[in-house]
């Protein structure tokens, strides 16, 4: 539709200009035409016997045409001029006439620049010089000579003028009284055109107002600029009806255009963020998302812990950091929520992470739990429909991803945490003090699934792993793990080597004093437990933790050893 109201634009600019043109030559041809019916009328006037034959013939000639004011002769020898009708011939005389021969005629004829015959009365005149050097003119009338040009126009308003290029006064005007007197645009870069040499061409020029598009044609005998122009408004006029009903429609079609490639892009977006396994990398990838669809001024991502009540932020490298400890302003937010406040009212987890003007805050939830709050700043509120979007997917999104986390890092069978898991949190309490490993095997397990069969095994692992988690309740317990078969793992906190040692013999006696029954099994059983501190890396960590295991076995099982030794 754009492109059609441009080809309208261009087409009424080509009409204009066609139309320029034609008018030209119309009017050249119209000029032409009466100066050559003037030269057969001084061939006329120069085969007068007489003078009074002279005379006769001149005066009908007048008569018969209103478009000549006069006929004037001039005496080669005596410089005496002679007006048919007995004008002054002041005008006549000055000097400032200019001649311009009319070769396609014959070079006995030329034609004058114009000039005031009587006050308001601009003549031109064509010249016959005789055999005797005696000149016959024949004067024009330029108001009577170019009435016909009026009908001349392009468009609404164009028109046709003609400039004299040696006085540069106008010889046409559709004005009458404009005829004689300077013309402004000619001035406005034609005559500079003409004065380098161009005969035609087009030209555009500013005019009271107006742009004005016009053409100009130099090419005729008398010195005459014929010009014919309109205003640019005129051609827009002409296309506007056009162009304004193809902008209302262009316009809706861009905007529907818009919105379809925006939720094509945005979901195209949001489904890569289903792809992330990592929390920095949807961090990442979710801010990408927000810095291309959203005007914002900043985010913060801050995930939720509910086991332990953390909010925690992730770096570009993955190293998470608790910036909160508040489960109850965790209940405050609900889910499907998205606000948007001022500075003041900024809760105390946006008041840590400095968000500190006007922002959204998007809670995201899988099922009623809170996992994590985006905070975007903002001046100005945005569209909210992207927003809810692009909250929606992220909810799914981190779900999913804090759901293959917890497959990756579980154990299946006891919801424990596995080995892999264990073995990460050894190394990121490196250093601390007051951090215990312990790890414990069920004595003679093999026994239990041999006499009681493998379910029934399987219900005493199961045993174990409640019971571990009564006894070392978080957040004290940084991690209970299954290390495999019958071999758990407790990384936890102890105030000095004789706690860790006392919780892990409160464990020990717990499970000596429990009974597991299945079907018709009711099975007791031990556990031997070693224990370490837990300041070195996993591999020399767990080594020692083996070792006071190993040792305890060997003292006769269902007993707890701590390694004192530093490795
Ligand atoms: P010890 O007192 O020296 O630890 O003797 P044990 O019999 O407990 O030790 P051992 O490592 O020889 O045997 C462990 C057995 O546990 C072997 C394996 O078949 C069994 N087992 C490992 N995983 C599972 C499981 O998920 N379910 C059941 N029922 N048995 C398991
Ligand atoms: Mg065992
Ligand atoms: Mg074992």
């Amino acid at each position: 539709m754009i492109y059609a109201a441009f080809q309208q634009l261009e087409k009424s600019e080509k009409i204009a200009y066609q139309q320029s043109f034609a008018n030209l030559k119309t009017a050249s041809d119209l000029i032409s035409s009466q100066v050559e019916a003037a030269t057969s009328k001084l061939y006329l006037l120069d085969d007068a016997h007489s003078l009074l034959d002279f005379d006769n013939t001149a005066k009908k000639i007048l008569d018969f045409s209103p478009a000549y004011s006069d006929i004037i002769t001039v005496n080669h020898e005596t410089r005496q001029y002679r007006s048919m009708l007995l004008n002054p011939i002041r005008a006549e005389q000055s000097l400032d006439i200019t001649w311009s021969p009319l070769n396609s005629m014959a070079p006995q004829f030329s034609v004058s620049s114009i000039y005031e015959k009587l006050p308001n009365q601009w003549v031109f005149a064509v010249r016959y010089i005789q055999e005797n050097l005696n000149e016959i003119w024949i004067e024009f009338d330029l108001k009577y000579t170019t009435q016909r040009l009026r009908g001349l126009k392009t468009l609404e308003h164009g028109y046709v003028f003609v400039v004299d290029s040696t006085t540069g006064r106008l010889v046409f005007h559709p004005d009458p009284k404009r005829i004689g007197s300077p013309s402004v645009s000619y001035h406005a870069g034609i005559s500079e055109k003409i004065s380098n040499g161009l005969r035609f061409g087009k030209h555009e020029y500013y005019y009271k107002g107006q742009f004005k598009v016009s053409v100009f044609d130099n090419d005729n005998p008398y010195n005459w600029v014929f010009i014919s122009g309109t205003d640019r408004s005129d051609i827009l006029a002409s296309t506007y009806q056009f162009s304004l009903t193809a902008i209302v429609i262009a316009s809706l079609l861009l905007l529907a255009m818009v919105f379809n490639y925006v939720t094509y892009q945005l979901n195209k977006s949001l489904a890569e963020l289903n792809s992330k396994d990592e929390l920095a990398d949807f961090k990442h990838n979710l801010r990408a998302i927000l810095d291309r669809f959203c005007h914002h001024k900043g985010i913060q991502l801050c995930f939720y812990d509910a086991d332990y009540g953390h909010f925690t932020t992730i770096d570009y490298h993955g190293n998470s950091q608790i910036i909160l400890k508040d489960k109850a302003l965790a209940t405050r937010f609900s889910p499907s929520s998205l606000s948007y406040t001022g500075k003041r009212y900024a809760d105390p987890l946006a008041k840590k992470l400095h968000v500190n003007s006007r922002h959204y805050t998007i809670p995201l939830f899988d099922k009623e739990s809170l996992i994590a709050v985006i905070y975007m700043k903002a001046n100005f509120p945005t569209y909210r429909s992207i927003l809810r979007m692009i909250r929606d997917y992220s909810e799914v999104a981190l779900s999913n991803l804090l759901l293959h986390k917890k497959l990756r890092s579980k154990d299946v069978m006891t919801h424990l945490d596995n080995k892999l898991t264990i073995r990460e949190k050894i190394d990121s309490q490196l250093g601390r003090d007051g951090v215990y490993l312990a790890i414990l095997d069920i004595d003679h397990f093999k026994r239990i699934n041999d006499t009681c069969g493998h379910e029934c095994g399987d219900q005493v692992i199961l045993h174990t792993a409640e019971l571990m988690k009564t006894c070392f309740p978080k957040p004290g317990a940084m991690s209970l793990a299954r290390y495999g078969g019958e071999e758990f793992c407790v990384l936890f906190k102890a105030n000095d080597e004789n706690d860790a040692y006392e919780q892990c013999e409160l464990f020990r006696q717990m499970v000596e004093q429990a009974t597991v029954d299945y079907e018709e099994y009711s099975v007791q059983y031990t556990v031997s437990v070693g224990i370490t501190s837990a300041q070195d890396s996993q591999h020399i960590t767990i080594g020692r933790a083996d070792k006071a295991l190993y040792q305890a076995k060997g003292l006769g099982r269902n007993q707890v050893v701590l390694n004192t030794f530093k490795a």
